[in-house]
């Protein structure tokens, strides 16, 4: 979708620092980590929320969990730990529409959510 900063990554038009991809979908670091791992994982097709996946995208979201237990593995941190947060809508605390999966780690996480 045009204008959209995860679309423009995925589409190699922004630069970012990637460290997984494939047809589907994009993992690459958050431009203001809040953790010593912090991986945005983004399917390549354009969906702003959660709230906008059907019945048709089970194996795309289903593949997004794939790519971040690759992805914590790829990165060092799965037999430590790690989280993974999705943020849906305004008061979710979602500034980027375009649906993402952050992959948080490398320390010990607090659980402070609200
Ligand atoms: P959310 O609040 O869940 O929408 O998270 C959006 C995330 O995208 C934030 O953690 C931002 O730091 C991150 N972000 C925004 N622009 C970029 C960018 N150009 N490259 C990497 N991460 C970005
Ligand atoms: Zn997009």
């Amino acid at each position: 979708m045009e204008g959209c900063v995860f679309c423009r990554i995925a589409s190699r038009e922004l630069p970012a620092e990637i460290v997984y991809e494939d047809d589907k979908s994009i993992a690459f670091a958050d431009i203001n980590p809040k953790a010593p791992v912090h991986i945005l994982i983004v399917p390549r097709r354009h969906l702003p929320t959660l709230l906008d996946a059907g019945d048709g995208d089970d194996r795309l979201l289903g593949h997004l969990l794939l790519v971040a237990n690759s992805v914590a593995r790829q990165q060092g941190i799965a037999d430590r730990g790690f989280r993974l947060v999705l943020n849906c809508n305004s008061e979710g605390g979602q500034v980027v529409f375009h649906l993402h999966l952050h992959l948080l780690g490398g320390r010990r996480l607090g659980w402070q959510p609200a």
